[in-house]
């Protein structure tokens, strides 16, 4: 890819400090962090869809929130057509061109507004329009949205899930944005519904050359709706690339044990947690050292927890980076001993 981004997120960090104490600092003691983002980046161009997938808890969320300046940064960078957000004083014209859709929209709407209020209020907040013309402009998202204008004094109570998220995007959409962080828009919503809104937000990605961020846990989702893919873990990016590379030639252990958990269509086998691997997910207060994964990798050795692994291209195609050392034809990792059984998943392809 040649052209410049539309979103470019450079070593994003969000920490969350928990224990911040007079007392420990006047003894020297850091203060302790859980680093839910820690040094991510990537591109987003225009029109595209790039997909942020990995377990609960991973940061992919804090991810999309911190980059949309919901959440204040602790460091890194993020360019939106050029621009460093979290250096602009003033916001408006990104908040403009920069929308979310969030999981739950039973929570995500206020319940005391009716359909209407809760689509009008950006119109309200930027003052756009004649108060006339906000309420065209709400009947127009409503019906677009596959709403009707005739339910604009609804509440959120009074629609089903699905049309709840519909109100969420219609709400989304009513300052004309660029860019769209879509948090996990379909998980709360049934299968039969979740086809629906995805059909709808590739229909408006169409009409109006939206870019966006889809974050989702679940891949065959992710497949369905995305250009190219993300893998996060534990607070880190471990691969990205076009989604059927992803799906077919995965380069990254994780990505191939998330592939693993993908439910099965032809079997109807329904989704499962990520069972393929060893161990609990490592605690992102004290994440293990090297490579993250090192704990749960069935093919980790010495070097993986020394050494941090960066995104080596997979196959040789810079578009599909790998945060493992098995990408490098003449690592060290290929003379160095597996990891002590203790510190190891008990089924270790080094030993056979
Ligand atoms: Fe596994 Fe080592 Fe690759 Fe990390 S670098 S994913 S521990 S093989």
């Amino acid at each position: 890819m040649t052209d410049d981004p539309l979103v470019r997120v450079e070593d994003l960090r969000k920490y969350y400090y928990e224990r911040d104490s007079l007392t420990d600092r006047l003894l020297g003691k850091e203060p302790e962090s859980v680093q839910a983002v820690d040094g991510v980046s990537f591109d987003i161009y225009e029109g595209e869809t790039l997909g942020l997938v990995g377990e609960s808890g991973c940061g992919k969320s804090t991810t999309g929130e911190t980059l949309l300046d919901l959440r204040e940064p602790t460091g890194g960078a993020v360019y939106f057509d050029g621009e460093n957000v979290f250096e602009r004083d003033d916001l408006t014209s990104f908040r403009e061109r920069a929308q979310v859709v969030f999981q739950d929209p039973f929570s995500s709407l206020d319940p005391r507004m009716t359909a209407g209020e809760i689509v009008r209020e950006p119109l309200d907040v930027h003052g756009i329009g004649t108060k006339a013309d906000r309420n065209e402009r709400v009947a127009e998202l409503l019906e677009r949205v596959g709403l009707s204008a005739g339910q604009v004094d609804r509440y959120p109570h009074e629609f089903s899930g699905g049309q709840r998220q519909r109100v969420g995007i219609a709400r989304a959409l009513a300052l004309e944005p660029e860019f769209i962080v879509c948090d996990e828009p379909v998980s709360a919503l049934d299968v039969s519904v979740q086809a629906q809104i995805l059909n709808l937000l590739e229909d408006l990605q169409d009409e109006f050359g939206l870019t966006y961020l889809f974050i989702a846990h679940d891949l065959s989702v992710v497949r369905h709706i995305c250009d190219r893919v993300a893998v996060m873990y534990l607070g880190e990016i471990v691969e990205v690339g076009p989604v059927d590379e992803i799906f077919e030639n995965p380069g990254h252990p994780y990505t191939e044990a998330l592939l693993e958990s993908v439910p099965r269509a032809d079997t109807g086998e329904q989704g499962r947690e990520v069972e393929t691997l060893a161990g609990d997910v490592p605690s992102p207060r004290d994440p293990p050292s090297g490579c993250r994964f090192h704990t749960r990798c069935p093919y980790a050795r010495e070097v993986c927890a020394e050494a941090d692994p960066e995104g080596y291209a997979v196959d040789g195609d810079a578009d599909h980076r790998a945060a493992c050392f098995r990408r490098v034809e003449d690592h060290e990792y290929w003379s160095s001993p597996p990891l002590d059984a203790d510190d190891r998943p008990a089924e270790h392809p080094a030993d056979n």
